[in-house]
Protein backbone atom coordinates (compact mmCIF):
# COMPACT_ATOMS: atom_id res chain seq x y z
CA UNK A 1 0.00 0.00 0.00
CA UNK A 2 1.57 3.18 -0.84
CA UNK A 3 2.39 5.44 2.02
CA UNK A 4 0.47 8.52 3.29
CA UNK A 5 1.25 11.77 4.49
CA UNK A 6 0.04 14.29 7.38
CA UNK A 7 0.63 17.72 5.89
CA UNK A 8 -0.14 21.29 7.22
CA UNK A 9 -1.11 24.33 5.11
CA UNK A 10 0.27 27.45 6.77
CA UNK A 11 -1.86 30.46 5.53
CA UNK A 12 -4.68 28.01 4.18
CA UNK A 13 -7.01 31.40 3.80
CA UNK A 14 -4.90 32.68 1.51
CA UNK A 15 -4.81 32.87 -2.43
CA UNK A 16 -1.79 30.48 -2.15
CA UNK A 17 -3.46 28.29 0.65
CA UNK A 18 -6.71 28.40 -1.79
CA UNK A 19 -4.78 27.27 -4.44
CA UNK A 20 -2.87 24.63 -2.43
CA UNK A 21 -6.49 23.29 -1.09
CA UNK A 22 -7.56 22.57 -4.71
CA UNK A 23 -4.48 20.93 -6.26
CA UNK A 24 -3.76 18.42 -3.10
CA UNK A 25 -7.39 17.28 -4.44
CA UNK A 26 -7.06 17.25 -8.16
CA UNK A 27 -3.99 15.89 -7.57
CA UNK A 28 -4.67 13.15 -5.25
CA UNK A 29 -2.02 13.97 -3.49
CA UNK A 30 -1.48 10.87 -0.24
CA UNK A 31 -2.55 12.68 2.53
CA UNK A 32 -3.22 10.72 5.86
CA UNK A 33 -4.56 13.81 7.25
CA UNK A 34 -4.79 17.66 6.36
CA UNK A 35 -4.53 20.25 9.19
CA UNK A 36 -5.38 23.67 8.11
CA UNK A 37 -3.83 26.77 10.03
CA UNK A 38 -3.56 30.76 9.34
CA UNK A 39 -4.13 33.58 11.87
CA UNK A 40 -6.23 34.02 15.25
CA UNK A 41 -8.49 35.68 12.81
CA UNK A 42 -9.81 32.75 10.79
CA UNK A 43 -9.92 30.30 13.68
CA UNK A 44 -12.97 28.47 13.77
CA UNK A 45 -13.86 28.69 10.44
CA UNK A 46 -13.91 26.21 7.97
CA UNK A 47 -12.64 25.40 4.60
CA UNK A 48 -13.92 22.96 2.00
CA UNK A 49 -11.87 20.00 0.87
CA UNK A 50 -12.99 16.55 -0.72
CA UNK A 51 -16.16 17.11 -0.29
CA UNK A 52 -15.55 18.02 3.58
CA UNK A 53 -15.75 20.88 5.57
CA UNK A 54 -12.44 21.16 7.18
CA UNK A 55 -11.43 23.65 10.68
CA UNK A 56 -9.12 26.35 10.38
CA UNK A 57 -7.12 26.74 13.64
CA UNK A 58 -4.59 29.84 14.61
CA UNK A 59 -0.99 28.48 14.28
CA UNK A 60 0.51 27.75 17.50
CA UNK A 61 3.31 26.19 19.33
CA UNK A 62 1.96 22.56 19.11
CA UNK A 63 0.64 22.80 15.56
CA UNK A 64 3.28 20.94 14.25
CA UNK A 65 3.10 17.98 16.25
CA UNK A 66 2.56 14.76 14.15
CA UNK A 67 3.16 16.26 10.94
CA UNK A 68 5.04 15.32 7.66
CA UNK A 69 4.68 17.64 5.41
CA UNK A 70 4.35 21.91 6.17
CA UNK A 71 3.58 24.08 3.03
CA UNK A 72 3.82 27.58 4.26
CA UNK A 73 2.47 30.20 2.63
CA UNK A 74 1.93 32.50 5.02
CA UNK A 75 3.85 35.79 4.37
CA UNK A 76 7.63 35.66 5.25
CA UNK A 77 7.89 36.95 8.78
CA UNK A 78 5.27 34.08 9.75
CA UNK A 79 8.07 31.58 8.02
CA UNK A 80 10.54 33.04 10.24
CA UNK A 81 9.13 32.52 13.51
CA UNK A 82 7.54 28.83 12.57
CA UNK A 83 9.47 26.92 9.85
CA UNK A 84 12.33 26.76 12.14
CA UNK A 85 9.63 25.31 14.59
CA UNK A 86 8.10 22.91 12.19
CA UNK A 87 11.78 21.61 11.34
CA UNK A 88 12.36 21.70 15.30
CA UNK A 89 9.19 18.88 15.37
CA UNK A 90 10.61 16.59 12.52
CA UNK A 91 8.18 18.41 9.54
CA UNK A 92 9.93 19.15 6.23
CA UNK A 93 8.89 22.76 5.26
CA UNK A 94 8.28 23.79 1.44
CA UNK A 95 7.81 27.94 1.99
CA UNK A 96 6.59 29.83 -0.21
CA UNK A 97 7.93 33.01 1.04
CA UNK A 98 11.26 34.87 0.56
CA UNK A 99 12.29 34.05 4.40
CA UNK A 100 14.38 31.29 3.07
CA UNK A 101 15.18 31.72 -0.77
CA UNK A 102 18.78 33.10 -0.93
CA UNK A 103 19.86 31.10 2.45
CA UNK A 104 23.00 29.13 1.62
CA UNK A 105 21.91 25.99 2.87
CA UNK A 106 18.21 26.08 1.83
CA UNK A 107 17.41 24.41 -2.04
CA UNK A 108 15.12 27.13 -4.11
CA UNK A 109 13.53 24.91 -6.69
CA UNK A 110 11.77 25.02 -9.84
CA UNK A 111 10.81 20.64 -10.66
CA UNK A 112 11.33 21.08 -14.31
CA UNK A 113 14.91 23.24 -13.96
CA UNK A 114 17.05 21.66 -10.86
CA UNK A 115 14.69 19.13 -8.91
CA UNK A 116 17.98 17.34 -7.80
CA UNK A 117 18.74 20.73 -5.29
CA UNK A 118 15.33 19.10 -3.27
CA UNK A 119 18.04 15.98 -2.28
CA UNK A 120 19.92 18.21 -0.10
CA UNK A 121 17.48 20.02 2.07
CA UNK A 122 18.10 20.13 5.48
CA UNK A 123 13.98 20.27 6.63
CA UNK A 124 13.33 23.83 4.50
CA UNK A 125 12.81 24.13 0.82
CA UNK A 126 12.01 27.13 -0.81
CA UNK A 127 9.73 27.47 -3.44
CA UNK A 128 10.87 30.78 -5.94
CA UNK A 129 9.31 33.88 -6.07
CA UNK A 130 6.43 33.83 -8.34
CA UNK A 131 8.10 35.89 -11.69
CA UNK A 132 11.41 34.34 -11.50
CA UNK A 133 9.65 30.62 -11.34
CA UNK A 134 7.70 31.41 -14.36
CA UNK A 135 10.70 32.81 -16.73
CA UNK A 136 13.24 29.87 -15.05
CA UNK A 137 10.35 27.07 -16.52
CA UNK A 138 10.34 29.23 -20.00
CA UNK A 139 14.75 29.96 -20.46
CA UNK A 140 15.66 26.69 -19.31
CA UNK A 141 15.44 24.56 -21.66
CA UNK A 142 16.83 27.09 -24.35
CA UNK A 143 19.78 27.64 -21.53
CA UNK A 144 20.12 23.68 -21.86
CA UNK A 145 21.04 24.10 -25.36
CA UNK A 146 23.07 27.27 -25.94
CA UNK A 147 23.85 29.02 -22.63
CA UNK A 148 21.97 32.17 -22.21
CA UNK A 149 24.67 34.84 -21.31
CA UNK A 150 21.81 38.28 -20.35
CA UNK A 151 18.23 38.13 -19.80
CA UNK A 152 16.23 41.84 -19.80
CA UNK A 153 13.29 41.12 -18.58
CA UNK A 154 10.09 43.09 -18.16
CA UNK A 155 6.60 41.75 -16.10
CA UNK A 156 2.91 42.71 -15.87
CA UNK A 157 1.96 41.24 -12.83
CA UNK A 158 -1.30 40.54 -11.46
CA UNK A 159 -3.15 42.38 -8.16
CA UNK A 160 -3.69 38.47 -6.95
CA UNK A 161 0.29 38.61 -6.90
CA UNK A 162 -0.36 40.25 -3.70
CA UNK A 163 -2.67 38.13 -2.23
CA UNK A 164 -6.64 38.01 -1.97
CA UNK A 165 -7.01 40.90 -0.63
CA UNK A 166 -5.55 42.79 -2.91
CA UNK A 167 -7.28 40.91 -5.77
CA UNK A 168 -10.90 42.26 -4.14
CA UNK A 169 -9.42 45.97 -3.57
CA UNK A 170 -8.60 46.37 -7.41
CA UNK A 171 -12.97 44.61 -8.41
CA UNK A 172 -13.82 47.28 -5.61
CA UNK A 173 -11.41 49.91 -7.49
CA UNK A 174 -13.39 49.15 -10.76
CA UNK A 175 -16.67 49.50 -9.38
CA UNK A 176 -16.17 52.75 -7.56
CA UNK A 177 -15.05 54.09 -11.17
CA UNK A 178 -17.49 52.81 -13.38
CA UNK A 179 -20.03 54.32 -10.56
CA UNK A 180 -18.33 57.94 -10.94
CA UNK A 181 -16.50 57.68 -7.05
CA UNK A 182 -13.31 58.10 -5.90
CA UNK A 183 -11.36 54.82 -5.84
CA UNK A 184 -9.90 53.58 -2.27
CA UNK A 185 -6.41 52.32 -1.89
CA UNK A 186 -5.84 50.08 0.84
CA UNK A 187 -3.26 47.33 0.14
CA UNK A 188 -1.86 48.70 -2.87
CA UNK A 189 -0.15 52.28 -2.57
CA UNK A 190 -2.32 53.96 -5.44
CA UNK A 191 -5.10 52.65 -7.49
CA UNK A 192 -4.92 49.48 -9.85
CA UNK A 193 -7.88 49.69 -11.54
CA UNK A 194 -7.85 50.98 -15.04
CA UNK A 195 -4.07 52.37 -13.95
CA UNK A 196 -0.87 50.76 -13.14
CA UNK A 197 2.72 51.48 -11.68
CA UNK A 198 5.78 49.84 -10.84
CA UNK A 199 6.08 46.65 -8.25
CA UNK A 200 5.65 48.49 -5.10
CA UNK A 201 8.62 46.71 -2.81
CA UNK A 202 11.15 48.49 -1.17
CA UNK A 203 13.77 50.06 -3.70
CA UNK A 204 17.23 49.68 -3.05
CA UNK A 205 20.56 52.25 -3.93
CA UNK A 206 20.74 51.17 -7.48
CA UNK A 207 17.21 52.32 -8.67
CA UNK A 208 15.80 48.34 -8.29
CA UNK A 209 13.06 47.42 -6.57
CA UNK A 210 13.46 43.83 -4.19
CA UNK A 211 11.19 42.07 -6.74
CA UNK A 212 13.30 42.59 -9.81
CA UNK A 213 16.18 41.54 -7.67
CA UNK A 214 14.75 38.84 -6.92
CA UNK A 215 14.45 37.63 -10.30
CA UNK A 216 17.95 38.26 -10.53
CA UNK A 217 19.21 36.64 -7.79
CA UNK A 218 17.14 33.74 -7.63
CA UNK A 219 17.52 32.88 -11.19
CA UNK A 220 21.11 32.60 -10.69
CA UNK A 221 20.60 30.44 -8.22
CA UNK A 222 18.14 28.03 -9.51
CA UNK A 223 20.01 27.83 -12.24
CA UNK A 224 23.68 27.44 -10.83
CA UNK A 225 25.77 30.51 -12.44
CA UNK A 226 26.11 33.65 -11.12
CA UNK A 227 27.45 34.48 -14.66
CA UNK A 228 24.26 34.78 -16.33
CA UNK A 229 23.66 38.76 -16.42
CA UNK A 230 19.96 40.11 -15.90
CA UNK A 231 17.91 43.06 -15.52
CA UNK A 232 14.75 43.10 -15.14
CA UNK A 233 11.26 45.75 -14.90
CA UNK A 234 8.41 44.75 -12.63
CA UNK A 235 5.06 46.30 -13.08
CA UNK A 236 2.08 45.78 -11.03
CA UNK A 237 -0.96 45.97 -13.94
CA UNK A 238 -5.11 45.72 -13.70
CA UNK A 239 -4.91 42.08 -14.32
CA UNK A 240 -6.82 39.84 -11.63
CA UNK A 241 -4.92 36.47 -11.71
CA UNK A 242 -1.76 35.42 -14.00
CA UNK A 243 1.50 37.53 -14.58
CA UNK A 244 2.87 38.24 -17.80
CA UNK A 245 6.76 38.70 -18.96
CA UNK A 246 7.86 40.72 -22.01
CA UNK A 247 11.56 38.59 -22.07
CA UNK A 248 15.10 39.22 -24.05
CA UNK A 249 17.79 36.43 -24.27
CA UNK A 250 20.71 37.17 -25.39
CA UNK A 251 23.33 34.29 -26.40
CA UNK A 252 27.12 34.22 -27.73
CA UNK A 253 25.77 32.67 -31.35
CA UNK A 254 22.81 33.17 -32.79
CA UNK A 255 19.85 31.61 -31.75
CA UNK A 256 17.30 30.40 -34.17
CA UNK A 257 14.01 31.07 -33.35
CA UNK A 258 12.08 28.03 -35.56
CA UNK A 259 15.08 26.09 -33.20
CA UNK A 260 13.77 28.11 -29.69
CA UNK A 261 10.06 27.06 -30.85
CA UNK A 262 10.71 23.47 -31.27
CA UNK A 263 12.40 23.17 -28.16
CA UNK A 264 9.97 25.27 -25.97
CA UNK A 265 7.25 23.09 -28.00
CA UNK A 266 8.46 19.76 -26.10
CA UNK A 267 9.75 21.55 -22.70
CA UNK A 268 7.98 20.10 -19.60
CA UNK A 269 5.47 22.93 -17.75
CA UNK A 270 5.36 24.65 -20.82
CA UNK A 271 2.90 25.08 -23.77
CA UNK A 272 3.76 27.20 -26.86
CA UNK A 273 0.70 29.81 -27.80
CA UNK A 274 1.40 31.46 -31.63
CA UNK A 275 -0.57 32.08 -34.31
CA UNK A 276 0.69 34.55 -36.06
CA UNK A 277 -1.91 35.31 -38.55
CA UNK A 278 -4.18 35.69 -35.75
CA UNK A 279 -2.27 38.14 -33.92
CA UNK A 280 -2.71 35.14 -30.77
CA UNK A 281 -0.03 34.86 -28.23
CA UNK A 282 -0.45 34.10 -24.67
CA UNK A 283 -2.69 36.37 -22.71
CA UNK A 284 -3.14 36.05 -18.39
CA UNK A 285 -6.83 35.03 -19.19
CA UNK A 286 -5.66 31.99 -20.44
CA UNK A 287 -2.99 31.37 -18.40
CA UNK A 288 -5.48 31.30 -15.43
CA UNK A 289 -5.88 28.27 -13.66
CA UNK A 290 -3.96 26.40 -15.89
CA UNK A 291 -0.51 24.09 -14.83
CA UNK A 292 1.63 25.37 -18.04
CA UNK A 293 3.44 28.50 -18.84
CA UNK A 294 2.01 29.72 -21.95
CA UNK A 295 4.91 31.30 -24.27
CA UNK A 296 5.04 32.43 -27.43
CA UNK A 297 5.71 35.58 -29.72
CA UNK A 298 9.27 33.66 -30.24
CA UNK A 299 11.03 36.09 -32.57
CA UNK A 300 14.77 37.14 -33.41
CA UNK A 301 15.46 40.55 -31.88
CA UNK A 302 15.80 42.83 -35.23
CA UNK A 303 18.25 45.15 -32.39
CA UNK A 304 21.02 42.45 -31.74
CA UNK A 305 22.00 39.13 -34.07
CA UNK A 306 22.38 36.62 -31.10
CA UNK A 307 19.65 37.54 -29.45
CA UNK A 308 15.60 36.57 -29.02
CA UNK A 309 12.45 37.94 -27.86
CA UNK A 310 9.46 35.75 -25.97
CA UNK A 311 6.24 36.51 -24.31
CA UNK A 312 4.56 34.51 -21.74
CA UNK A 313 1.78 34.60 -19.10
CA UNK A 314 1.72 32.04 -16.10
CA UNK A 315 -0.80 31.93 -13.93
CA UNK A 316 1.98 32.49 -10.90
CA UNK A 317 -0.77 31.39 -8.08
CA UNK A 318 -0.17 27.96 -9.35
CA UNK A 319 3.19 27.37 -11.46
CA UNK A 320 4.08 30.27 -9.60
CA UNK A 321 3.41 29.20 -5.77
CA UNK A 322 0.87 26.52 -5.02
CA UNK A 323 1.79 24.02 -8.09
CA UNK A 324 5.63 24.59 -7.42
CA UNK A 325 5.04 23.72 -4.04
CA UNK A 326 3.18 20.83 -4.05
CA UNK A 327 5.34 19.29 -7.33
CA UNK A 328 8.68 19.61 -4.78
CA UNK A 329 6.65 17.59 -2.35
CA UNK A 330 5.54 14.95 -4.86
CA UNK A 331 8.97 15.15 -5.57
CA UNK A 332 10.23 14.39 -2.33
CA UNK A 333 8.37 11.40 -1.71
CA UNK A 334 8.87 9.91 -5.27
CA UNK A 335 12.48 10.02 -4.69
CA UNK A 336 12.72 9.20 -1.06
CA UNK A 337 14.28 12.21 -0.21
CA UNK A 338 11.32 13.42 2.63
CA UNK A 339 13.50 12.12 5.61
CA UNK A 340 16.89 13.34 4.09
CA UNK A 341 18.11 16.22 6.48
CA UNK A 342 21.81 16.52 4.94
CA UNK A 343 24.20 18.76 6.65
CA UNK A 344 25.68 20.12 3.38
CA UNK A 345 27.18 23.67 3.83
CA UNK A 346 25.86 25.09 0.95
CA UNK A 347 23.12 23.67 -1.90
CA UNK A 348 22.35 24.83 -5.27
CA UNK A 349 23.73 28.19 -6.78
P1 LIG B 1 -2.86 36.19 1.28
O1 LIG B 1 -3.93 35.90 0.30
O2 LIG B 1 -2.80 37.55 1.88
O3 LIG B 1 -2.92 35.09 2.46
C1 LIG B 1 -2.09 35.18 3.59
C2 LIG B 1 -2.30 33.98 4.47
O4 LIG B 1 -1.41 34.08 5.59
C3 LIG B 1 -3.70 33.86 5.05
O5 LIG B 1 -4.05 32.50 5.17
C4 LIG B 1 -3.53 34.49 6.42
O6 LIG B 1 -4.46 34.03 7.37
C5 LIG B 1 -2.17 33.96 6.79
N1 LIG B 1 -1.59 34.76 7.85
C6 LIG B 1 -1.45 36.11 7.89
N2 LIG B 1 -0.94 36.48 9.09
C7 LIG B 1 -0.78 35.35 9.81
C8 LIG B 1 -0.31 35.07 11.12
N3 LIG B 1 0.09 36.04 11.95
N4 LIG B 1 -0.26 33.78 11.54
C9 LIG B 1 -0.67 32.79 10.72
N5 LIG B 1 -1.15 32.98 9.46
C10 LIG B 1 -1.19 34.26 9.03
O7 LIG B 1 -1.40 35.97 0.66
P2 LIG B 1 -0.97 35.00 -0.54
O8 LIG B 1 -1.04 35.75 -1.81
O9 LIG B 1 -1.66 33.68 -0.41
O10 LIG B 1 0.60 34.87 -0.25
C11 LIG B 1 1.09 34.05 0.78
C12 LIG B 1 2.61 33.89 0.64
O11 LIG B 1 2.88 33.32 -0.65
C13 LIG B 1 3.41 35.19 0.69
O12 LIG B 1 4.65 34.95 1.27
C14 LIG B 1 3.57 35.56 -0.76
O13 LIG B 1 4.71 36.36 -0.98
C15 LIG B 1 3.76 34.17 -1.36
N6 LIG B 1 3.41 34.10 -2.78
C16 LIG B 1 2.23 34.62 -3.24
C17 LIG B 1 1.95 34.53 -4.59
C18 LIG B 1 0.69 35.08 -5.16
O14 LIG B 1 0.58 35.11 -6.39
N7 LIG B 1 -0.29 35.50 -4.37
C19 LIG B 1 2.84 33.93 -5.46
C20 LIG B 1 4.05 33.41 -4.95
C21 LIG B 1 4.30 33.50 -3.60
P3 LIG B 1 -5.74 34.94 7.81
O15 LIG B 1 -6.76 34.71 6.71
O16 LIG B 1 -6.13 34.32 9.10
O17 LIG B 1 -5.28 36.35 7.90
Amino acid sequence: MPQSYRVAILGATGAVGAELLELLESRDFPLADLKLLASARSAGTTLSFAGEKLPVEAVGDRSFDNVDLVLASAGGSISKLWAPKAVDAGAIVIDNSSAFRMEPTVPLVVPEVNPEAAAAHQGIIANPNCTTILMAVAVWPLHQVQPVERIVAATYQSASGAGARAMEEVKTQARAILQGETPKTEIFPYPLAFNLFPHNTKINDLGYCEEEMKMVNETRKIFGTQDIRITATCIRVPVLRAHSEAINLEFAKPFSPKLAKEILSQAPGIKLVEDWEANYFPMPVEASGKDEVLVGRIRQDISHPCALELWLSGDQIRKGAALNAVQIAELLIEKNWLKNRVKATAVNG
